[in-house]
């Protein structure tokens, strides 16, 4: 990546995007929300299309000049359905939370009942958190998980449904391992008179490839970010059935956002093509291939984990048995170079801002090359780490062997 003109006029923030990039490049990055993008991806997001007001939709601009933002916006458009085989899809919303946030607009009044996965047992801020939009206008009641198998319990979701007649059933998590079975709920949505909204912002890239199932075909609303297992840039999308097509479109423009950000949906239909590429099915593949690997190896070294495994790009480590928090294992994790977030575990008896867990994913270093070699190789680091998390020592020697291995998966250039 070249800065030449940024280095002259803004050193200091040339200097933050070097620093920032180093960082990627040198950290075994875990976070499973996050991912890598193709410098293809950074080139367009970094392009003029950042100077386009496009205020409307393809053919329909409140501006003039929007020729060549429309075969943009309609490649992104079309690649969106193509992937997720959608009735309509508005690639307009700058974000996942946005994303939602204009389903509610269009369907629901205040007040009106929407039943969605308990945050704490791995649902999203923007699916009713009392501080989030969503919390604030709608009425929420909660499903979580079963005590025991610690994996949804449909039964739970249907009394639930029966009980308080929501408008909306939502589905879809941030960290939760397992497969949902979306016929289940369809059904349970069928029976109350519910939507059914499905947020796949983690799993659309495993869904992509056929890995998890997809609640497209049989779902009212299905959301998605665009950067996580997509590995696209940071945004969100929508797709819904045609008949909600014109009320999705209006709460998107101008319910919630002025002008798209035109750059940006660029990026999301460079990423959409990639993912329609075999390489992707591939790389998608190995992620689950990692992720595996990696939750049966931390298995190994003693950790408990959430739910005893994974059918997805993340996993869920309990430390309860091991002596330390979520906070303080990220904490010590973050100085060997490797990044984690801390994360809350179903009936945690921690503040969500302690939390005795940590939450890891494979799609970032899947990205960079790695297999399942490498990923056994990271489960006893980070053992090494949590083993002794005080030791400044133990915490050199990780650094030194993290560095060493990323040698080998070389990420962004910086000439
Ligand atoms: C990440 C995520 C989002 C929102 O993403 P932002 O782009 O950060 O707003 C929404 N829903 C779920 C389930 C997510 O995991």
């Amino acid at each position: 990546m070249m800065f030449e003109r940024l280095k002259k006029t803004d050193p200091e923030i040339y200097r933050a995007i070097i620093d920032e990039t180093k960082r990627q490049n040198d950290n075994i990055e875990l976070i499973a929300s996050e991912n890598f993008v193709d410098t293809g991806v950074l080139e367009a997001q970094g392009s003029a299309l950042t100077n386009k007001y496009a205020e409307g939709y393809p053919s329909a601009r409140w501006y003039g000049g929007c020729e060549y933002v429309d075969v943009v916006e309609t490649l992104a458009i079309e690649r969106a359905k193509k992937l997720f085989g959608a009735e309509h899809v508005n690639v307009q919303p700058h974000s996942g939370t946005t994303a939602n946030s204009a389903v509610y607009l269009a369907m629901l009044k205040p007040g009106d009942t929407i039943l969605a996965m308990d945050l704490a047992c791995g649902g999203h801020l923007s699916h009713g958190h009392k501080l989030n939009f969503s919390g604030k206008f709608f009425k929420i009641v909660t499903y979580g998980v079963n005590k025991k198998t610690e994996m949804l319990d449909y039964g739970e979701i249907r009394a639930k449904a029966i009980e308080h007649k929501p408008k909306i059933i939502l589905s879809g998590a941030s960290a939760y391992p397992r497969t949902i079975d979306f016929d289940k709920l369809r059904d349970i949505c069928d029976e109350t008179g519910a939507m059914h909204m499905s947020d796949i912002a983690h799993i659309a890239g495993l869904i992509v490839a056929g890995l998890h199932p997809s609640p497209v075909p049989t779902a009212e609303f299905v959301t998605s970010t665009t950067h996580k297992t997509l590995r696209g840039p940071r945004s969100g999308f929508i797709m819904c059935k045609k008949e909600f097509a014109r009320k999705i479109d209006v709460a998107v423009f101008p319910g919630l956002q002025g002008g798209p950000l035109m750059h940006v949906i660029a990026a999301k239909a460079v990423a959409f093509k990639y993912a329609l590429s075999g390489e992707f099915k591939e790389y998608q593949k190995q992620i689950l291939k990692n992720s595996k690997t990696l939750a049966a190896s931390m298995e190994e070294l003693g950790y408990r984990i959430v739910s005893g495994g994974t059918d997805n790009h993340l996993m869920l480590v309990d430390l309860t048995g091991k002596n330390i928090t979520g906070k303080e294992a990220a904490s010590a994790l973050d100085k060997a170079r490797i990044t984690v977030n801390k994360n809350l575990i179903p009936f945690d008896k921690q503040k969500p801002a302690v939390a005795s867990g940590i939450r890891l994913g494979t799609p970032a270093m899947t990205t960079r090359g790695m297999r399942e070699g490498e990923m056994k190789l990271i489960a006893a680091l980070i053992d090494k780490v949590l083993t002794d998390p005080q030791d400044a020592k133990t915490i050199g020697s990780v650094r030194k062997e993290v560095k060493d291995m990323l040698k080998s998966f070389p990420l962004y250039r910086i000439d």
